[in-house]
Protein backbone atom coordinates (compact mmCIF):
# COMPACT_ATOMS: atom_id res chain seq x y z
CA UNK A 1 0.00 0.00 0.00
CA UNK A 2 3.21 2.29 1.07
CA UNK A 3 6.30 2.71 0.23
CA UNK A 4 8.37 5.17 2.69
CA UNK A 5 11.82 6.12 3.58
CA UNK A 6 12.96 6.36 7.11
CA UNK A 7 15.33 8.48 7.68
CA UNK A 8 18.18 8.75 10.79
CA UNK A 9 18.63 4.94 11.74
CA UNK A 10 19.53 5.89 15.31
CA UNK A 11 17.22 4.76 18.97
CA UNK A 12 13.79 5.99 17.65
CA UNK A 13 14.63 5.32 13.89
CA UNK A 14 14.89 1.86 14.57
CA UNK A 15 11.91 1.10 16.61
CA UNK A 16 10.02 2.37 13.56
CA UNK A 17 11.81 0.24 11.24
CA UNK A 18 11.08 -2.67 13.14
CA UNK A 19 7.38 -1.79 14.03
CA UNK A 20 7.15 -0.66 10.36
CA UNK A 21 8.53 -3.95 8.60
CA UNK A 22 5.40 -6.45 10.21
CA UNK A 23 3.17 -4.27 8.83
CA UNK A 24 3.91 -5.50 4.95
CA UNK A 25 0.51 -4.60 3.89
CA UNK A 26 0.64 -1.13 4.80
CA UNK A 27 4.63 -0.38 4.79
CA UNK A 28 5.10 -1.93 1.51
CA UNK A 29 8.71 -1.16 0.63
CA UNK A 30 10.86 0.62 3.09
CA UNK A 31 13.90 2.31 2.44
CA UNK A 32 16.04 3.02 5.70
CA UNK A 33 18.44 6.00 5.35
CA UNK A 34 21.01 7.71 7.34
CA UNK A 35 24.28 9.64 7.56
CA UNK A 36 26.32 6.14 8.08
CA UNK A 37 25.11 3.32 5.87
CA UNK A 38 26.47 0.89 8.79
CA UNK A 39 23.15 2.57 10.90
CA UNK A 40 20.91 1.12 8.30
CA UNK A 41 22.60 -1.95 7.94
CA UNK A 42 22.75 -2.92 11.56
CA UNK A 43 18.87 -1.95 12.00
CA UNK A 44 17.80 -4.26 8.70
CA UNK A 45 20.16 -7.18 9.91
CA UNK A 46 18.14 -7.25 13.22
CA UNK A 47 14.55 -7.27 11.52
CA UNK A 48 15.49 -9.65 9.07
CA UNK A 49 13.14 -8.68 6.05
CA UNK A 50 15.56 -8.93 3.00
CA UNK A 51 13.24 -6.56 0.52
CA UNK A 52 14.41 -3.74 2.95
CA UNK A 53 16.80 -1.03 0.62
CA UNK A 54 19.69 0.84 2.50
CA UNK A 55 20.98 4.03 1.15
CA UNK A 56 23.80 6.54 2.56
CA UNK A 57 22.46 10.56 2.74
CA UNK A 58 23.53 13.45 4.84
CA UNK A 59 20.23 14.94 5.33
CA UNK A 60 21.65 18.20 5.53
CA UNK A 61 22.25 18.06 1.71
CA UNK A 62 18.50 18.92 0.05
CA UNK A 63 20.17 17.97 -3.36
CA UNK A 64 21.60 14.77 -1.68
CA UNK A 65 18.28 13.97 -0.63
CA UNK A 66 15.88 14.98 -2.77
CA UNK A 67 17.93 12.72 -5.34
CA UNK A 68 17.59 9.68 -2.71
CA UNK A 69 13.65 10.38 -2.62
CA UNK A 70 14.16 10.85 -6.66
CA UNK A 71 15.66 7.27 -7.00
CA UNK A 72 13.07 5.72 -4.26
CA UNK A 73 9.73 7.24 -5.09
CA UNK A 74 8.54 7.39 -1.53
CA UNK A 75 5.24 8.29 -0.34
CA UNK A 76 6.37 9.55 2.90
CA UNK A 77 9.89 10.45 4.13
CA UNK A 78 9.60 9.76 8.00
CA UNK A 79 12.21 11.52 9.59
CA UNK A 80 13.81 10.40 12.84
CA UNK A 81 17.06 12.26 12.43
CA UNK A 82 17.63 15.33 14.93
CA UNK A 83 15.50 18.21 14.89
CA UNK A 84 18.54 20.17 13.05
CA UNK A 85 17.48 18.56 9.93
CA UNK A 86 14.06 19.12 9.70
CA UNK A 87 13.69 22.08 7.70
CA UNK A 88 16.32 20.89 4.89
CA UNK A 89 13.99 17.51 4.87
CA UNK A 90 11.12 19.77 4.49
CA UNK A 91 12.52 21.31 1.84
CA UNK A 92 13.33 18.15 0.09
CA UNK A 93 10.14 16.77 0.00
CA UNK A 94 8.71 19.87 -0.87
CA UNK A 95 11.30 19.72 -3.90
CA UNK A 96 10.30 16.14 -4.61
CA UNK A 97 6.56 16.33 -3.69
CA UNK A 98 6.13 13.76 -0.62
CA UNK A 99 4.64 14.30 2.42
CA UNK A 100 6.87 14.67 5.69
CA UNK A 101 6.81 13.35 9.17
CA UNK A 102 8.75 14.31 11.91
CA UNK A 103 8.45 13.87 15.73
CA UNK A 104 11.09 17.42 17.04
CA UNK A 105 10.20 20.56 16.16
CA UNK A 106 13.22 22.05 14.25
CA UNK A 107 16.10 23.74 16.40
CA UNK A 108 18.83 25.97 14.93
CA UNK A 109 22.72 24.13 15.66
CA UNK A 110 24.00 27.39 16.77
CA UNK A 111 20.81 28.08 18.93
CA UNK A 112 19.33 27.02 22.26
CA UNK A 113 15.70 27.21 21.81
CA UNK A 114 13.10 25.80 19.78
CA UNK A 115 9.80 27.01 18.62
CA UNK A 116 7.53 25.51 15.31
CA UNK A 117 7.39 29.01 13.66
CA UNK A 118 9.90 27.78 10.94
CA UNK A 119 7.86 24.52 9.63
CA UNK A 120 4.38 26.07 10.14
CA UNK A 121 5.93 28.69 7.54
CA UNK A 122 5.99 25.70 5.07
CA UNK A 123 1.99 25.49 5.13
CA UNK A 124 1.34 27.59 1.97
CA UNK A 125 3.92 25.96 -0.28
CA UNK A 126 3.01 22.48 1.14
CA UNK A 127 -0.61 22.93 0.72
CA UNK A 128 -0.01 24.14 -3.03
CA UNK A 129 1.90 21.57 -3.84
CA UNK A 130 -0.75 19.45 -2.63
CA UNK A 131 1.51 17.29 0.10
CA UNK A 132 1.40 17.22 3.73
CA UNK A 133 3.77 17.44 6.49
CA UNK A 134 2.76 15.74 9.91
CA UNK A 135 4.62 17.38 12.60
CA UNK A 136 5.67 16.04 16.28
CA UNK A 137 4.48 12.28 16.07
CA UNK A 138 6.47 11.14 18.78
CA UNK A 139 5.04 10.78 22.27
CA UNK A 140 5.70 14.18 23.30
CA UNK A 141 5.43 15.47 21.23
CA UNK A 142 2.61 13.12 19.58
CA UNK A 143 0.92 11.17 21.87
CA UNK A 144 0.34 14.01 24.55
CA UNK A 145 -1.23 16.28 21.81
CA UNK A 146 -3.48 13.37 20.67
CA UNK A 147 -4.80 12.66 24.59
CA UNK A 148 -5.71 16.23 24.23
CA UNK A 149 -7.39 15.83 21.03
CA UNK A 150 -9.25 12.56 22.46
CA UNK A 151 -10.10 14.60 26.37
CA UNK A 152 -11.72 17.27 24.09
CA UNK A 153 -13.91 15.03 21.63
CA UNK A 154 -14.84 12.52 24.33
CA UNK A 155 -15.28 13.74 27.97
CA UNK A 156 -14.65 17.41 27.58
CA UNK A 157 -17.02 20.43 26.41
CA UNK A 158 -14.42 22.97 27.74
CA UNK A 159 -10.32 22.10 28.27
CA UNK A 160 -8.66 25.10 30.85
CA UNK A 161 -5.87 23.40 32.22
CA UNK A 162 -3.40 20.77 31.27
CA UNK A 163 -0.44 19.18 33.13
CA UNK A 164 2.01 17.05 30.85
CA UNK A 165 3.51 14.65 32.91
CA UNK A 166 6.56 12.29 31.93
CA UNK A 167 8.19 10.21 34.58
CA UNK A 168 11.25 7.91 33.59
CA UNK A 169 11.43 5.63 36.04
CA UNK A 170 13.75 3.56 34.00
CA UNK A 171 17.40 2.80 35.77
CA UNK A 172 20.37 1.54 33.19
CA UNK A 173 22.61 1.37 36.37
CA UNK A 174 24.66 3.96 35.07
CA UNK A 175 25.50 6.98 37.05
CA UNK A 176 24.43 9.12 34.30
CA UNK A 177 23.58 8.51 30.27
CA UNK A 178 20.31 10.03 28.73
CA UNK A 179 17.78 7.50 26.94
CA UNK A 180 17.64 10.04 23.87
CA UNK A 181 20.16 11.36 22.03
CA UNK A 182 22.54 13.22 24.79
CA UNK A 183 22.70 16.90 23.11
CA UNK A 184 19.05 17.31 22.11
CA UNK A 185 18.10 16.40 25.53
CA UNK A 186 20.59 18.74 27.68
CA UNK A 187 19.73 21.16 25.58
CA UNK A 188 16.20 20.87 26.55
CA UNK A 189 16.54 20.63 30.00
CA UNK A 190 19.23 23.07 30.09
CA UNK A 191 16.87 25.89 28.91
CA UNK A 192 14.65 28.49 30.94
CA UNK A 193 11.13 26.20 32.11
CA UNK A 194 8.39 28.05 30.17
CA UNK A 195 4.87 27.29 30.66
CA UNK A 196 1.58 29.40 30.02
CA UNK A 197 -1.20 30.81 32.04
CA UNK A 198 -3.84 33.47 30.83
CA UNK A 199 -2.67 34.09 27.49
CA UNK A 200 0.91 34.86 28.19
CA UNK A 201 3.99 32.67 28.08
CA UNK A 202 6.08 33.06 31.90
CA UNK A 203 9.15 31.92 32.42
CA UNK A 204 10.93 30.19 35.29
CA UNK A 205 14.59 29.53 35.84
CA UNK A 206 16.17 26.06 34.56
CA UNK A 207 14.61 23.13 36.99
CA UNK A 208 14.05 25.61 39.56
CA UNK A 209 10.11 24.77 39.94
CA UNK A 210 9.49 21.14 41.24
CA UNK A 211 7.18 18.98 43.50
CA UNK A 212 6.74 15.18 44.22
CA UNK A 213 3.90 13.34 42.52
CA UNK A 214 2.85 9.33 42.48
CA UNK A 215 3.29 8.31 38.85
CA UNK A 216 1.28 5.16 38.25
CA UNK A 217 3.20 1.68 37.67
CA UNK A 218 6.72 4.11 38.73
CA UNK A 219 5.73 5.38 41.81
CA UNK A 220 6.95 9.03 43.65
CA UNK A 221 9.26 10.62 41.66
CA UNK A 222 10.14 14.53 41.60
CA UNK A 223 9.26 16.39 38.52
CA UNK A 224 10.30 19.59 37.29
CA UNK A 225 8.98 21.78 35.23
CA UNK A 226 10.17 22.50 31.56
CA UNK A 227 9.57 24.01 28.17
CA UNK A 228 8.22 21.54 25.99
CA UNK A 229 7.35 21.85 22.43
CA UNK A 230 3.56 20.48 22.19
CA UNK A 231 3.03 23.69 24.55
CA UNK A 232 2.94 25.48 21.65
CA UNK A 233 0.65 23.86 19.15
CA UNK A 234 -1.88 22.78 22.13
CA UNK A 235 -2.36 26.22 22.49
CA UNK A 236 -3.01 27.49 18.83
CA UNK A 237 -5.34 24.45 18.09
CA UNK A 238 -6.85 24.68 21.62
CA UNK A 239 -7.20 28.29 22.22
CA UNK A 240 -9.63 27.51 25.05
CA UNK A 241 -6.84 26.49 27.33
CA UNK A 242 -5.87 28.95 30.61
CA UNK A 243 -3.06 27.27 31.09
CA UNK A 244 -0.25 24.53 30.64
CA UNK A 245 2.52 23.14 32.51
CA UNK A 246 4.96 20.14 30.66
CA UNK A 247 6.35 18.28 34.09
CA UNK A 248 9.81 15.93 33.67
CA UNK A 249 11.16 13.82 36.30
CA UNK A 250 14.90 13.58 37.12
CA UNK A 251 16.88 11.54 39.59
CA UNK A 252 19.58 12.84 42.02
CA UNK A 253 22.36 11.51 39.99
CA UNK A 254 21.31 12.77 36.83
CA UNK A 255 20.64 16.47 38.33
CA UNK A 256 24.37 16.12 40.57
CA UNK A 257 26.23 15.35 36.95
CA UNK A 258 24.41 17.61 35.09
CA UNK A 259 25.55 20.47 37.40
CA UNK A 260 29.14 19.82 37.13
CA UNK A 261 28.96 19.39 33.67
CA UNK A 262 27.36 22.94 33.21
CA UNK A 263 29.78 24.68 35.87
CA UNK A 264 32.75 23.41 34.01
CA UNK A 265 31.14 24.45 31.00
CA UNK A 266 30.76 20.82 29.01
CA UNK A 267 26.97 21.86 28.47
CA UNK A 268 27.77 24.49 26.13
CA UNK A 269 26.73 25.21 22.21
CA UNK A 270 29.39 27.88 21.12
CA UNK A 271 32.47 26.79 19.62
CA UNK A 272 35.47 26.80 22.08
CA UNK A 273 39.31 26.43 20.88
CA UNK A 274 41.65 23.73 21.32
CA UNK A 275 44.91 23.19 19.94
CA UNK A 276 43.55 25.76 17.32
CA UNK A 277 40.69 23.71 16.48
CA UNK A 278 36.86 24.86 16.88
CA UNK A 279 35.36 22.19 19.35
CA UNK A 280 31.47 22.06 20.47
CA UNK A 281 31.78 21.22 24.14
CA UNK A 282 28.49 19.29 24.30
CA UNK A 283 29.60 17.08 21.33
CA UNK A 284 32.60 16.04 22.63
CA UNK A 285 30.24 15.08 25.90
CA UNK A 286 28.02 12.97 23.61
CA UNK A 287 31.01 11.49 22.02
CA UNK A 288 32.66 10.20 25.49
CA UNK A 289 29.11 9.20 26.62
CA UNK A 290 27.12 5.80 26.22
CA UNK A 291 25.08 5.55 23.00
CA UNK A 292 21.30 5.55 24.14
CA UNK A 293 20.66 2.83 21.49
CA UNK A 294 23.02 0.78 23.28
CA UNK A 295 21.08 0.98 26.94
CA UNK A 296 18.23 -0.81 26.07
CA UNK A 297 19.66 -4.32 27.63
CA UNK A 298 20.36 -2.94 30.41
CA UNK A 299 17.40 -0.83 31.41
CA UNK A 300 14.66 -2.18 33.77
CA UNK A 301 11.88 -0.33 35.19
CA UNK A 302 8.50 1.79 33.62
CA UNK A 303 8.10 4.93 32.18
CA UNK A 304 4.58 6.55 32.39
CA UNK A 305 3.70 9.25 30.13
CA UNK A 306 0.20 11.28 30.32
CA UNK A 307 -1.75 14.59 30.67
CA UNK A 308 -3.99 15.66 33.47
CA UNK A 309 -6.89 17.65 32.11
CA UNK A 310 -9.29 19.61 34.10
CA UNK A 311 -12.42 21.37 32.78
CA UNK A 312 -16.09 21.39 32.21
CA UNK A 313 -18.10 18.82 31.14
CA UNK A 314 -22.30 19.31 31.24
CA UNK A 315 -22.42 21.81 33.27
CA UNK A 316 -19.91 20.73 36.19
CA UNK A 317 -16.25 21.04 36.61
CA UNK A 318 -14.27 18.17 35.59
CA UNK A 319 -10.86 16.26 35.82
CA UNK A 320 -9.27 13.43 34.21
CA UNK A 321 -6.05 11.80 33.86
CA UNK A 322 -5.06 9.97 30.76
CA UNK A 323 -1.37 7.85 30.72
CA UNK A 324 0.36 5.04 29.14
CA UNK A 325 2.99 3.01 31.33
CA UNK A 326 5.75 1.17 29.34
CA UNK A 327 8.10 -1.52 30.40
CA UNK A 328 11.49 -0.94 29.19
CA UNK A 329 12.91 -4.32 29.40
CA UNK A 330 8.77 -5.52 27.45
CA UNK A 331 10.08 -2.74 24.64
CA UNK A 332 13.81 -4.36 24.97
CA UNK A 333 12.23 -7.97 24.01
CA UNK A 334 10.05 -6.51 21.41
CA UNK A 335 12.21 -4.61 19.52
CA UNK A 336 15.70 -4.25 21.26
CA UNK A 337 15.36 -0.77 22.35
CA UNK A 338 14.75 0.94 25.58
CA UNK A 339 11.26 2.42 26.11
CA UNK A 340 12.28 6.13 25.14
CA UNK A 341 13.02 5.22 21.88
CA UNK A 342 10.17 2.32 21.62
CA UNK A 343 7.66 5.30 23.63
CA UNK A 344 8.72 7.77 20.29
CA UNK A 345 9.19 5.34 17.11
CA UNK A 346 5.81 3.22 17.90
CA UNK A 347 3.67 6.63 17.57
CA UNK A 348 6.23 7.95 14.30
CA UNK A 349 4.92 4.51 12.77
CA UNK A 350 1.48 4.69 13.65
CA UNK A 351 1.30 8.31 12.48
CA UNK A 352 2.93 7.03 8.89
CA UNK A 353 0.31 4.12 8.87
CA UNK A 354 -2.69 6.94 9.50
CA UNK A 355 -1.17 8.88 6.38
CA UNK A 356 -0.95 5.65 3.67
CA UNK A 357 -4.07 4.67 5.30
CA UNK A 358 -5.43 7.87 4.43
CA UNK A 359 -7.37 8.29 7.73
CA UNK A 360 -5.11 11.31 8.44
CA UNK A 361 -5.04 13.38 5.32
CA UNK A 362 -4.61 17.23 4.91
CA UNK A 363 -2.71 19.65 1.99
CA UNK A 364 -0.06 21.65 4.44
CA UNK A 365 1.43 21.41 7.76
CA UNK A 366 -0.36 19.57 10.51
CA UNK A 367 0.16 19.08 14.38
CA UNK A 368 -1.29 15.74 15.02
CA UNK A 369 -4.00 17.03 17.35
CA UNK A 370 -5.74 18.52 14.47
CA UNK A 371 -6.67 14.72 13.31
CA UNK A 372 -9.77 12.44 14.59
CA UNK A 373 -7.47 11.13 17.51
CA UNK A 374 -9.85 7.65 17.93
CA UNK A 375 -7.97 5.56 15.13
CA UNK A 376 -4.41 6.42 16.37
CA UNK A 377 -5.71 6.09 20.12
CA UNK A 378 -6.58 2.29 18.51
CA UNK A 379 -3.85 1.85 16.70
CA UNK A 380 -1.66 2.43 20.36
CA UNK A 381 -2.96 -0.11 22.32
CA UNK A 382 -2.88 -2.57 19.18
CA UNK A 383 0.62 -1.47 19.09
CA UNK A 384 1.85 -2.00 22.36
CA UNK A 385 1.41 0.97 23.96
CA UNK A 386 -2.11 1.00 25.72
CA UNK A 387 -3.40 3.62 27.35
CA UNK A 388 -5.76 4.16 30.62
CA UNK A 389 -8.04 7.21 31.67
CA UNK A 390 -9.36 7.91 34.49
CA UNK A 391 -11.82 10.34 37.01
CA UNK A 392 -9.57 12.66 39.82
P1 LIG B 1 19.84 9.31 17.79
O1 LIG B 1 20.96 10.27 17.94
O2 LIG B 1 19.91 7.98 18.44
O3 LIG B 1 19.53 9.04 16.25
C1 LIG B 1 19.52 10.04 15.29
C2 LIG B 1 20.09 9.44 14.02
O4 LIG B 1 20.02 10.46 13.04
C3 LIG B 1 21.55 9.04 14.16
O5 LIG B 1 21.62 7.63 14.24
C4 LIG B 1 22.22 9.58 12.90
O6 LIG B 1 22.59 8.61 11.99
C5 LIG B 1 21.09 10.27 12.15
N1 LIG B 1 21.55 11.55 11.66
C6 LIG B 1 22.07 12.57 12.37
N2 LIG B 1 22.42 13.55 11.54
C7 LIG B 1 22.11 13.13 10.29
C8 LIG B 1 22.24 13.70 9.00
N3 LIG B 1 22.77 14.92 8.82
N4 LIG B 1 21.82 12.98 7.94
C9 LIG B 1 21.30 11.76 8.09
N5 LIG B 1 21.15 11.16 9.28
C10 LIG B 1 21.56 11.85 10.36
O7 LIG B 1 18.53 10.11 18.25
P2 LIG B 1 17.16 9.48 18.78
O8 LIG B 1 16.81 8.30 17.95
O9 LIG B 1 17.23 9.39 20.23
O10 LIG B 1 16.15 10.68 18.42
C11 LIG B 1 15.71 10.87 17.08
C12 LIG B 1 14.74 12.04 17.03
O11 LIG B 1 13.61 11.77 17.84
C13 LIG B 1 15.34 13.35 17.56
O12 LIG B 1 14.89 14.39 16.72
C14 LIG B 1 14.72 13.52 18.93
O13 LIG B 1 14.59 14.86 19.32
C15 LIG B 1 13.35 12.89 18.68
N6 LIG B 1 12.70 12.42 19.91
C16 LIG B 1 11.37 12.70 20.05
C17 LIG B 1 10.70 12.27 21.18
C18 LIG B 1 9.23 12.48 21.29
O14 LIG B 1 8.60 11.91 22.20
N7 LIG B 1 8.59 13.24 20.43
C19 LIG B 1 11.38 11.56 22.27
C20 LIG B 1 12.75 11.20 21.96
C21 LIG B 1 13.38 11.66 20.82
P3 LIG B 1 23.98 7.83 11.84
O15 LIG B 1 23.92 6.77 12.93
O16 LIG B 1 23.84 7.26 10.48
O17 LIG B 1 25.10 8.80 12.02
Amino acid sequence: MGNVIILGLGGVGSVTAHKAARLQNVFERITLASRRVESCDAVKKSIGRSDIETAQVDADDVSALASIIEKQKPDLVINTALPYQDLTIMEACLKTGVDYLDTANYEHPDRPGFEYKEQWAYHEKFRDKGIMALLGCGFDPGVTNIFIAHMKKHHFDEIRYVDILDANGGDHGLPFATNFNLEINLREITQEGKYYESGEWRTTAPLSVHEPFDFPGVGVREKYLLYHEEMESLVKHFPEIKRIRFWMTFGKSYLTHLEVLQNVGMTRIDPVKVDGTNVIPLKVLQAVMPNPADLGARTKGKTCIGCIVEGRSGGADKKMYVYNICDHEEAFRDVGSQAISFTTGVPAMIGAKMMLEKKWRGKGVFNVEEFNPDPFMADLTEFGLPWEEKLL
